[in-house]
């Protein structure tokens, strides 16, 4: 049934070749970073090979051409997410950039006693910026709980939700547990109270298209590196009536209109805040993989992806004591297991001497460990340049660890 060529596929990951420990690299920890084809990589050097220019300013052709390239990888950003104009994609370092962007904007609106809500599932990253904001503020913060199954409570989301709730923060995916949240039904229920809704989307946008306009939500936060993309840049979708509110981030040369002593006015968007030289080569390349990721297709993306998912975790399943958190199957290709007994780190040893990558510790999301009352978990997370035989050898290595470890 697999309806992608995934041996032509690989053919356009150069890394994929190589060997780690002397095996074959099995690489399963797409959800902290994925690899690069080699078509982005084309993308980085064709930059700095033939028109690295700075950006917006300069009048000679090489400024002119990176300029014209990085407005069109804007544009492809824009496309790819259906912002309705191109002015609603701020370049940023990535997601942690863009959250921090938007908590720091709402530190002007909050006020002593207004309530934001994040959810149990979230990343670091979507948890310790609101609660810096809520120390600046005086606003409190409230956690949409848990169940065993991995999902959020969504009963209890609806009774937190009041009029003293100003904004609701959650992942559209867990990067722990691979759990897609009901984000329709958490923008829906926000917004009938006025609440501004931001969703962090850097594990969905890997394995899902997101239409920000049909989704109706305020703000979208991506990582390009999470899609085929370089590290240090992503993207922060933003409705441009909420642009336009929030205050400029940074300050510094590219976000002004005009610079006196008395006084500054600052650029429209999206240059308001875009402050100093961009990351002109990782946001042209982050349009290139999105050209990539494109040209497969992401409803055979998903499809694959998730052949992959109940394959592995049948197979991983089979194995005495072996335990995965959260739900099976309704969720995006993470598995995050333990083995009885054993501890997450010293079974991610033995796969990585055994040429397996995966990632092992709390992943950024240390409450979600301390609800399942473990210290981490072994997570394997795979893209569509996976293969059956690469589940194969991951859960062979499992079960030489287990063996060497009991
Ligand atoms: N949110 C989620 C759900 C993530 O998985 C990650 C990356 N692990 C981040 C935020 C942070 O992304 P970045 O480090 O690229 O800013």
């Amino acid at each position: 049934q697999t309806v992608l060529d995934i041996l032509s596929i690989r053919k356009d990951f150069p890394i994929l070749n190589r060997k780690v420990n002397g095996y074959p690299l099995v690489y399963l920890d797409n959800a902290a970073t994925s690899q690069t084809p080699q078509k982005v990589i084309d993308t980085i050097v064709d930059y700095y090979s033939r028109y690295n220019a700075n950006i917006h300013r300069g009048v000679h052709t090489l400024s002119q051409e990176a300029t014209d390239i990085y407005e069109q990888a804007r544009q492809k950003i824009q496309k790819h997410f259906n912002a309705a104009k191109p002015q609603e994609i701020i370049f940023t370092s990535g997601t942690t950039h863009g959250i921090n962007l938007v908590a720091n904007g709402f530190a002007s609106f909050l006020k002593n006693g207004d309530e934001i809500i994040v959810s149990a599932l979230e990343h670091h990253s979507n948890i310790v910026p609101w609660q810096m904001l809520c120390e600046r503020t005086g606003a409190v913060l409230k956690v949409i709980p848990m169940g065993l199954d991995g999902k959020l409570i969504m009963e209890e989301y609806h009774k937190l939700l009041s009029q003293r709730t100003k904004l609701v923060f959650c992942n559209h995916v867990s990067n722990a547990l691979g759990t897609i949240n009901p984000i329709e039904e958490i923008i829906e229920a926000a917004h009938k109270l006025g609440a501004a809704v931001l969703v962090d989307g850097a594990q969905a946008a890997p394995h899902l298209k997101a239409d920000v306009q049909k989704l109706d939500v305020d703000f979208y936060v991506v990582s390009a590196h999470k899609m085929c993309g370089p590290t240090g840049v992503g993207m922060l979708y933003g409705k441009e009536e909420w642009l336009n509110k929030l205050p400029p981030y940074q300050g510094g040369g590219e976000m002004i209109a005009e610079v006196t002593f008395e006084k500054t006015t600052y650029a429209d968007l999206p240059h308001k805040f875009e402050a100093g030289t961009p990351n002109i080569c990782g946001g042209i390349a982050f349009g290139a993989a999105l050209d990539y990721m494109n040209a497969i297709g992401f409803d055979a993306i998903a499809q694959y992806e998730h052949e992959l998912l109940e394959y592995a975790t049948k197979e991983l399943l089979a194995i005495d004591g072996l335990k995965i958190y959260g739900e099976l199957k309704e969720k995006t290709a993470v598995i995050s297991f333990n083995i009885e007994g054993l501890h997450p780190y010293d079974i991610g040893s033995i796969l990585d001497k055994l040429g397996v990558a995966v990632r092992t510790g709390h992943h950024c999301a240390q409450p979600i460990m301390d609800f399942y009352k473990i210290p981490g978990t072994v997570r394997a997370s795979f893209s569509f340049y996976n293969t059956k035989e690469e589940v194969d050898i991951l859960v062979a290595s499992v079960k030489r660890a287990k063996s060497m470890l009991s």
